[in-house]
């Protein structure tokens, strides 16, 4: 989306008012990109409606910068389509509670479960017994087991022999007889929906009556998902969803269209095979995602951590509001030069692209040994004041960092440049386009 959205943008910028012609456009890009993301067509289809609808109102026509209002009412409505998180299991009062986890073959359930007992056995104390009701393949009971001993809980397991709705009954008569109170039920899948399996399903949901069932969404699938998620939902009432896989490059768009028809919360997020790679969902992190504007957040928290946080923050702070000087500049170019290219993370927001190539370029290793020169061959005055730096002081900074007065000329245009997109940046942020990116 960010290239996109940043030709849309160039197109609308400027042109003060947003008018049902620049408005359609822009839209275009959104759906094409939503598209891409894997979004279903008809969940598409509503939403764009449902957007154009909010963003025709008076107050977007109103608003000073149209283009960044669609982005923001794009992204709201994505967040509110992706829904709360709700992190929870239904607990029962008395008595033990049941999880019984459902999906597709290879979407992650057998993981999903170890993750989520490992998390109710170490943050809520409970004591979980694991059912193995994938009785298909010998090798998933294994799965399991294995699983089972790494994180130290029981699994409970009657081999291939038993049936998956006796195993799913036995393993609840063995919680109750030995003092569990809580059982997650790993059930088999299939590559498509089929009925056998549904009715095997339906069949441990009636027997059990679940607390929870949890369907799993890998977040690499496409369109079909929506097909999917509808069969189970409509034999199963599922009550939450487990976003797996969501540390691969899939932008992960199924998930909306998932929310769409089943309209329960995502409760989990699956970000890789290791039994602590769970995560609650963040909404607002996932909007972007979809957007394109996916890895920022991750890409930001790493940074983050080489970076001195403080200093970052205060100078994020000085650049957000426009007062950018060539001495922050410098902080920002060495911080760059230590947390690797910033390009990664500038290209993700709409309109800078240009910025992230500004800065690249400046940091190119000889480049930056230079463009570091020239900073420190001013005077404190001048890098707080660049607008003074004319001919003559261009000359002497030239010489004192070995340069050229071109050399001292582009560096000056480069800074310009960047305070102005810093300057774009702050308030897109102040509006709320990028509320949360907590730079
Ligand atoms: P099931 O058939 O639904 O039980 O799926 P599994 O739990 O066996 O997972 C299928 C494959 O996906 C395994 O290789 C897992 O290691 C992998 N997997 C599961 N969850 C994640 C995740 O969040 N990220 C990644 N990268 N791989 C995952
Ligand atoms: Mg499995």
């Amino acid at each position: 989306l960010t290239n996109r959205l940043n030709k849309a943008f160039k197109n609308i910028a400027g042109k003060g008012k947003l008018s049902e012609k620049n408005m359609d456009e822009m839209l275009k890009e959104v759906r094409m990109s939503l598209l891409e993301a894997d979004v279903n067509y008809r969940v598409v289809k509503d939403f764009i409606a449902n957007i154009k609808e909010k963003a025709m109102g008076t107050e977007v026509l109103d608003a000073l910068d149209p283009s960044q209002m669609v982005v923001k009412v794009v992204r709201d409505e994505l967040v509110a389509l992706l829904g709360e998180s709700e992190t929870s299991i239904h607990f029962k009062e008395e008595g033990i509670t049941t999880v019984m986890m459902v999906g597709l073959q290879g979407t992650g359930k057998t993981t999903a479960s170890a993750k989520i007992a490992n998390l109710l056995k170490k943050k809520k104390d409970r004591n979980v017994l694991l059912a193995a009701c994938d009785v298909v393949r010998p090798a998933a009971i294994e799965q399991l087991q294995t699983l089972g001993q790494q994180i130290g809980v029981e699994v409970y397991s009657e081999g291939v022999e038993v049936d998956a709705l006796t195993t799913a009954k036995n393993a609840y008569q063995y919680a109750n007889d030995n003092g569990f109170d809580t059982v997650l039920f790993d059930t088999a899948g299939r590559l498509h929906i089929d009925d056998e399996l549904m009715q095997e399903l339906e069949n441990i949901s009636k027997a059990i009556k679940p607390d929870d069932i949890l369907l799993t969404v890998d977040a690499m699938t496409g369109q079909d998902i929506i097909n999917v998620a509808q069969s189970f939902h409509e034999r199963l009432n599922v009550s939450g969803l487990v976003l797996t896989k969501l540390d691969g490059d899939a932008r992960g768009g199924g998930i909306l269209s998932v929310r769409a028809v089943t309209n329960v919360p995502v409760m989990f997020v699956g970000l890789g095979e290791k039994i602590e790679d769970l995560d609650i969902f963040y909404p607002d992190r996932m909007a972007e995602r979809i957007l394109g504007m996916g890895d920022l957040m991750t890409l930001i928290e790493q940074a983050e951590e080489k970076m001195d946080k403080e200093a970052a923050e205060k100078s994020a702070e000085r650049m957000m509001s426009g007062k950018f000087d060539l001495n922050d500049m410098l902080i920002q170019l060495e911080q760059v030069s230590k947390m690797g290219s910033i390009s990664k993370i500038m290209k993700l927001i709409p309109g800078m692209n240009q910025m992230a190539s500004n800065m690249d370029e400046l940091k190119t290793d000889n480049k930056l040994k230079y463009t570091k020169a020239m900073i420190q061959s001013m005077t404190p005055y001048e890098r707080e004041n660049p607008d003074v730096i004319r001919s003559g002081r261009k000359r002497r900074i030239a010489r004192g960092s070995g340069t050229q007065v071109g050399d001292v000329n582009r560096l000056i245009s480069q800074f310009e440049k960047t305070r102005q997109m810093m300057k774009q940046m702050g308030k897109m942020q102040q509006n709320g386009s990028m509320a949360n990116m907590d730079m």
